[in-house]
């Protein structure tokens, strides 16, 4: 199997261009962002509190996450069988996902359910430590940013194209506190792996990014 891993910090742009590289390749493609989502969204959908590590801990290790795809090929999240992708991307959902995901008994549990995708098909990841931890041998290596403004406004346009009402100063906020809680934690901080291909996407279109992408994909 091909993998090929994406990682960087919230905003660089990530998702959208790991999307257009898995359709070009026809490679599936894994959010893991949602994976960790999901498991906050869940938490506090059943009452516990995001700050109990142990609760939490426990939680996750009763849960059921399946990975699916619709008929336009966008990944589907079923925590206990309930599709909970269309509540995990609110702004609350961020921080709530960026503090469980610090905790080593989650990210055992998904990065376990990432390997075994990994395995099964030639896939796209985006991610935080895909190539550091999740998948260290993966074939292509990418680490993708931009200045924290950038990608605040990049959240901020999306946000906003989603209907959700939001304050361009609190996402720039909340980036910077999440670059921070994501490269500060103990277990798999967000890192650029040695041998990933360094790339500041604050001033290349998405097109652009994906073709530079691409070109260094050898099937
Ligand atoms: O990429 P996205 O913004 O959806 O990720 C949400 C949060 O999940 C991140 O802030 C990060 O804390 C966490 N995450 C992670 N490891 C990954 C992907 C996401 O810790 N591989």
């Amino acid at each position: 199997m091909i993998n090929i891993a994406i990682d960087g910090p919230a905003g660089a742009g990530k998702s959208t261009v790991a999307k257009a590289v898995a359709k070009k390749l026809n490679f599936i493609y894994l959010d893991t962002g949602a994976m960790y989502r999901a498991v906050a969204y869940s938490a506090i959908k059943n009452g516990i509190a995001i700050t109990d590590e142990q609760a939490i801990s426990e939680f996750v290790k009763t849960i059921t996450m399946d990975i699916a795809y619709d008929e336009n090929g966008e990944q589907q999240i079923f925590v206990f069988d309930e599709n909970v992708t269309p509540y995990i991307r609110q702004n609350e959902i961020s921080k709530a996902a960026s503090d469980v995901s610090a905790y080593p008994a989650v990210r055992y549990r998904m990065v376990e359910l990432q390997r075994i995708e990994a395995g099964k098909n030639n896939v796209v990841l985006d991610g935080r430590d895909i190539g550091t931890f999740v998948l260290p041998n993966a074939e292509y290596k990418f680490f993708m940013t931009a200045s924290p403004e950038v990608r605040a406004k990049r959240r901020y346009d999306e946000l906003l194209a989603r209907g959700q009402s939001v304050d361009y100063d609190k996402v720039l906020n909340d980036i910077i506190t999440r670059d921070y809680n994501d490269s500060h934690r103990a277990v798999a901080p967000l890192k650029q792996a040695e041998d990933a291909v360094y790339l500041d996407t604050s001033n290349m279109t998405v097109e652009e990014v994906t073709n530079f992408i691409i070109d260094r994909i050898k099937l």
